[in-house]
């Protein structure tokens, strides 16, 4: 066992929501894990070898909430299709890329919603990380997302029989008996949590200019949503996707954008519901009365919904003040990885009390991981839980961009990052 001892003079207690001053606290580097938090009373307790973190603010490690670490920025190359234009080897050097600007960024865990048409990748490169060949956040992966056929996959009109367009991003599956192996595959796979689509596009662009089928010269009086979001699933198949994970000890994170696939999710008996950028104050009751996170991703909203970023805020805030169980989630990969602090940020000035915001990106990522379903403790200092430490430049009580001016990260009680620069680690 080899101990080491960090020294604090400001650190960020998300259990009690407070900072405190002089925290000293000592990780064992064998298992990873916190030995033991306590209030210095001296500076002769501070050693030569010690990890001297005064004068920084020092939060956990943050988790990123909704993630997709094989997509980087949509306006990056906006004339091609990333899934389709882009080998699976460069998909994954990507990936690589992604996941150590993550890590370096101060975010010790990532939960990754969907591999985005690179398969089960997503667990082989969670795996990669755990044994040492990459620095980046720990993965809780989801594979591929669970839809229906006819949603969120290729469109198949100008295919022909049988033929796609773009390799699949869901594994299309109707009816209970197919949903219930869809999650035992994804499971199989090496899944940490079941994602599926409550709601989503049906068939795109159905009118001009944007319509391709069927072809209509022109259209006098154009539908008021030409494009909306519809039910992928019945109720019923909804609750099988969440009784199946359930046996396995899977959460179950769902894909919003209606009221009514938010609550059909809802009811289904979700851990986690991502984007409900439509939802209303019944369906905040529901998530509280059912125990569920809310990750509402306005980092990505802010990226392709820029008109509805304000409304959608008071929505948060109002969830907030409701008090409905927050995690940060940007769905990052679309907005930079590395980028991800951009979320604590939206969600303060949405009026979450920058208290509020470090625990939702911390115990609150926990929370949407599964808890203690996901088999291990991190997001907070307790003797037990995993060393994931940083410091920040400045304190974000005074500084809107505290969190992008990382300056320490340990990971799993490994040094990433000193002085605000990467440490290269042997091996
Ligand atoms: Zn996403």
């Amino acid at each position: 066992m080899s101990e080491l001892t960090l020294h604090t003079s400001s650190l960020f207690d998300p259990k009690q929501k407070k900072f405190l001053p002089d925290v000293s606290i000592s990780v064992d580097q064998t298992s990873g894990n916190i030995v033991k938090v306590w209030t210095r009373k001296a500076e002769r307790e501070i050693k030569e070898n010690d990890i001297d973190l005064r004068g920084k603010t020092v939060i956990p490690g943050m988790v990123d909430a909704h993630t997709h670490i094989f997509l980087h920025a949509y306006q990056e190359r906006p004339s091609l299709n990333q899934k389709r234009d882009e080998s699976a080897a460069e998909r994954i050097i990507r990936s690589v890329n992604h996941c150590r600007k993550a890590l370096l960024a101060g975010f010790t865990t990532y939960r990754d919603l969907g591999s985005e048409s690179m398969g089960d990748s997503d667990a082989n490169v969670r795996d990669a990380i755990a044994r040492g060949l990459m620095p980046g956040p720990r993965l809780f992966v989801a594979t591929k997302v669970i839809a229906s056929t006819g949603s969120y996959e290729p469109r198949t009109e100008n295919g022909g029989d049988g033929h796609v367009c773009l390799p699949a991003g869901a594994d299309a599956v109707d009816g209970v008996e197919e949903i219930r192996r869809a999650v035992r595959r994804r499971i199989a796979a090496g899944a940490d949590v079941i994602k599926f689509f409550a709601d989503y596009r049906r068939r795109i662009m159905r009118y001009p200019p944007a319509q391709q089928h069927p072809y209509i010269h022109s259209v006098k009086f154009p539908p008021a949503n030409p494009n909306p979001d519809v039910l992928l699933f019945n109720q019923e198949e909804m609750d099988t996707i969440v009784q199946e994970a359930r046996l396995a000890e899977c959460p179950v994170a769902a894909h919003c954008g209606t009221i009514n696939g938010t609550l059909c999710a809802i009811k289904a008996g979700v851990h986690t519901i991502e984007h409900a950028y439509f939802a209303n104050e019944e369906v905040f009751d529901q998530m509280i009365k059912n125990n569920v996170v809310f990750v509402p991703t306005l980092s990505v909203c802010e990226e392709l919904h820029p008109k509805r970023l304000e409304e959608i805020k008071a929505k948060v805030a109002c969830a907030h003040k409701k008090g409905v169980r927050l995690a940060c989630g940007g769905d990052t990969g679309p907005v930079p990885h590395g980028s991800n602090a951009r979320e604590l940020e939206l969600m303060m000035e949405a009026g979450v009390p920058v208290e509020d915001v470090i625990e939702a990106a911390t115990v609150g990522g926990w929370d949407a991981c599964g808890g203690d379903l996901c088999g291990l403790r991190f997001g907070w200092f307790d003797a037990g839980t995993r060393a994931d430490i940083v410091a920040l430049d400045t304190d974000p009580r005074d500084d809107r961009q505290a969190f992008r001016k990382v300056n320490f990260v340990m990971k799993d009680a490994a040094v990433y990052k000193k002085d605000g620069k990467m440490v290269m680690l042997d091996e």
